[in-house]
């Protein structure tokens, strides 16, 4: 990371869809100044589609750039400086946290919030991109309404798929649902649901090899099966590409936490991640939902933590707010920033009376003298409320490190 550091941010926002404008329009609100980059794909996946017809707000149904433009300007509106660049490194291991555009231009910011999102994976067959936004989709619960009562195929074996298969079959009249292998790889309860459907027709050891369609819509998919080598037509109006996401997170890696596909994990409840100061909003930390509006949602939550963030910093500037335990409770890690935790004052306060104390007390049981009876009170009455206050007591020293916070 040699790029030369030439500015300083307070709240930095990385990427432009849904979840980094609504962060904006708040943080900007809050006179924080932000600065967005915009990545490859300033406006986000929205931009990929045509109608949007479950953003509320719009009665009549919005084209999905032109939502996009709404949101940007109102993020302009209050002062959020936007600026096309992509981040291309970052470095957490000090604060200010140092981030690296477009591999030249160095930034520091006081706060992140990360809203890259997540890549829908398609099949790269000839007639997807000419029909995408016309028939090919890559969201049932975006656009399976557009197909109400007609045909449609979706390709996929895997939970999504099955989940998505299920939703269109309580909206259309038949879904074909296009696997490649012999087997679903979906949880046994996703399976059941799809075997179950009447109108759900599985079409396993199968390749989707083209799109077809008449320059204006989706009429047919040709499929290969690779057991037989026949091909065939299936007459459908839509198909659903439900082959996976990718999140937009290699550049965090070694520094954010992430589940096993890469999405980031936030503290549940809040837009933390665990690293202080950097907050994540949006698909990119979000496998399930993977809408508009829950990833602009995602995008107030983020943008009110670091505001708050950053106010208790500066009301405080000198605090410690590392701590050296966490601790765990059946609901998971309290925060880093709980006033739960401990800090070193308040372990070493609680680890003398836990420990010393009952020390102490075996030395005056040995010497007969007869203070025990003043401090046994004492001490219960000091053991007791320390561990109330916290959790019992074999959780008490755990430490968070990498493996634990797999519990976020
Ligand atoms: C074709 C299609 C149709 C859809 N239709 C609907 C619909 O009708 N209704 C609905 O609710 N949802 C729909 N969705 C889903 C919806 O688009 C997403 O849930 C939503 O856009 C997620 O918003 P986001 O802000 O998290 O991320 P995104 O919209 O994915 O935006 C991510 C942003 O991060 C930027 N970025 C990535 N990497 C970097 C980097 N290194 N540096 C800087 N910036 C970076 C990108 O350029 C982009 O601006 C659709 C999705 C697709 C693909």
């Amino acid at each position: 990371m040699k790029a030369e550091c030439t500015e300083h941010i307070r709240c930095l926002i990385i990427g432009s869809g849904p979840a980094g404008y609504t962060a904006a329009i708040y943080v900007a609100r809050a006179g924080l100044k932000p600065v967005m980059y915009t990545g490859v794909e300033p406006g986000g996946q929205l931009t990929q589609t045509t109608d949007v017809d479950n953003f509320p707000g719009y009665p009549q149904g919005i084209l999905g750039p032109a939502l996009m433009d709404d949101l940007r300007m109102q993020a302009e509106r209050f002062g959020t400086d936007i600026r096309f660049g992509s981040v291309s490194a970052v470095d957490f291991s000090l604060r200010p946290h140092k981030v690296i555009i477009d591999e030249t231009k160095s930034v520091t910011a006081d706060t992140i919030i990360v809203s890259t999102g997540a890549t829908a994976k398609w099949l790269s067959v000839p007639g997807e991109q000419q029909y995408s936004g016309f028939g090919v989709s890559v969201c049932a619960v975006c656009d399976g309404f557009f197909f109400k009562g007609q045909d449609v195929a979706i390709v996929g074996g895997g939970d999504t798929a099955a989940e998505e298969a299920s939703y269109l079959a309580k909206l259309c009249k038949k879904v074909y649902m296009i696997v490649r292998r012999a087997e679903f790889s979906a949880s046994k309860v996703m399976i059941s649901s799809v075997l179950n459907a009447s109108n759900i027709e599985v079409v396993y050891n199968s390749e989707t090899k083209e799109i077809l369609g008449d320059g204006k819509n989706v009429t047919a998919v040709k499929i290969l099966n690779n057991k037989t080598w026949e091909e065939k037509e299936l007459p459908v109006n839509g198909l659903f590409v439900a082959i996976g996401h990718k999140p937009n997170t290699d550049i965090f890696k070694g520094w954010l936490d992430m589940d096993e596909i890469g999405y980031l994990k936030t503290i549940p409840g809040s837009a933390k991640t665990n690293v202080e100061g950097v907050f994540a909003a949006g698909d990119v930390q979000d496998r399930h939902y993977r809408q508009a509006v829950t990833a602009a949602a995602s995008g107030c939550m983020a943008a009110l933590d670091a505001e708050r963030y950053l106010a208790a910093k500066e009301a405080a500037p000198n605090a410690k707010t590392r701590t050296i335990f966490s601790v765990k409770t059946k609901k998971g890690w309290f925060d880093k920033d709980s006033p739960q935790n401990l800090t070193y004052k308040e372990a070493g306060i609680r680890g003398f009376f836990v420990v010393c104390m009952p020390a102490l007390a075996a030395i005056d049981w040995n010497f007969h003298t007869h203070t025990m009876f003043f401090i046994a009170p004492f001490i219960m009455y000091l053991a007791v409320s320390a561990l109330t206050m916290t959790c019992p007591v074999k959780e008490l020293f755990s430490r968070r490190n990498k493996s634990d916070s797999q519990e976020l």
